[in-house]
């Protein structure tokens, strides 16, 4: 189990959330295969076998995989904001940067996570409204100014989500060589439910594409990007102005793009997806890596989504990663690729 103080030391989380099965997969006979085994473990076990399989114990792939948190159908919204990404809040204010990731296949529960519903709001605005308290308790001698953005990666291009029209967006690395997204919308209020118009009407804007799958795969990764930035508000104190930044993503469905035979357009997306997600996962595993003691080489340059995060990943960074899975039979292989990526990022 791991302790308040030690999750506070962790550069890298990695939590896997296991969403509640659901009425399509009932109706298609499915049946729960993946259990929560005490605070850290689960159980995925193979559909294919059959319990009086004689040649099991030697080639049953059901395996048990163990992660710094595993919640499931039980957790609420909260439970898993306070558990995984609220550690985050008082770094990003003392000039911090910190990425938190929700992956997995499509319908898994990213979206659930990140942005939640009016009802039962998610990890961004949990953040953002324990953000600006944390400003509100400490701000007599400081002042701050927080700005948010939120943009999507598709096929390796950014959009502006708060601003579609604005065409695809290019990075830059600014004088400090701090990497900003040229004409990209900033948006500064503190009103948690304009924010959650906001996100909700930007989340509508992404790129959704019918794969074979026959459902709605988000091919997109959406990322909010939160920025503050602090002054000392003594006057003749020249003190230097600190930033701290924090990244948000809801990734794009890992499904990948042979599983659901996709061709053409649908095929270059699964690649892109696939390239982007396989930087990510190099980029994560290799900074997990104590010190980086094996001077291991992290390419940033790999894709647009690392390069953005550059800065955010590594270093004095926190990096919080949530893997999502449906419980049900009928996704063994998808749960299974995603447990196995996401136990890659943090055991290399
Ligand atoms: P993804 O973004 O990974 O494609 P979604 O977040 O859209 O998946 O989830 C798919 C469906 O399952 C949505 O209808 C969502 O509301 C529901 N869902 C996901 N996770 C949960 C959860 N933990 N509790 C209740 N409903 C959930
Ligand atoms: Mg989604």
């Amino acid at each position: 189990i791991v302790s308040d103080e030690d999750a506070k030391e962790q550069k890298l989380l990695v939590a896997l959330r296991i969403r509640p099965i659901n009425e399509a997969e009932l109706e298609e006979n499915a049946v729960i295969i993946a259990h929560k085994v005490g605070q850290q473990m689960v159980l995925l076990m193979d559909p294919s076998e059959g319990p009086d399989d004689i040649l099991r114990a030697n080639r049953s792939r059901e395996r048990t995989f163990i992660f710094d948190m595993v919640f499931d159908h039980k957790a609420t919204q909260e439970e898993v904001y306070v558990s995984t990404t609220n550690i985050l809040v008082d770094g990003v204010i003392s000039g911090y940067n910190a990425t938190v990731f929700a992956y997995g296949p499509t319908g898994a529960g990213k979206t659930y996570t990140m942005l939640g519903t009016d009802s039962d709001p998610g990890i961004y605005i949990r953040t953002l409204n324990d953000l600006f308290k944390a400003i509100e308790a400490t701000s007599e001698n400081m002042d701050y100014t927080v700005s948010m953005s939120y943009l999507e990666i598709y096929n390796e291009v950014i959009r502006d989500l708060l601003n579609p029209s604005s065409g695809f967006l290019d990075l830059r690395e600014d004088a400090r060589g701090s990497i900003q997204i040229a004409g990209i919308t900033e948006v500064s209020t503190t009103n948690a439910q304009e924010i959650m118009q906001l996100l909700t009407k930007g989340n509508k804007e992404r790129t959704q594409e019918p794969t074979t799958a026959n459902k709605t795969s988000s091919r997109s990764h959406a990322v909010l990007q939160v920025t503050v930035k602090q002054k000392s508000r003594v006057k003749d104190i020249n003190e230097e102005l600190r930033v701290g930044r924090l990244f948000m993503v809801d990734l794009a469905g890992s499904e990948r793009a042979a599983q659901t035979q996709n061709h053409g357009k649908r095929m270059k997306e699964g690649a892109h997806i696939n390239r982007s997600l396989l930087a990510l996962g190099n980029c994560i595993s290799a900074l997990s890596e104590k010190g980086g003691s094996r001077g291991q080489y992290v390419n940033f340059r790999d894709s647009k989504l690392t390069r953005l995060l550059k800065d955010s990943l590594g270093g004095n960074s926190r990096t919080v990663m949530i893997a999502h899975i449906s419980p049900a039979s009928i996704y063994f292989e998808e749960s299974r690729t995603t447990l196995i990526y996401a136990y890659r990022a943090k055991n290399i």
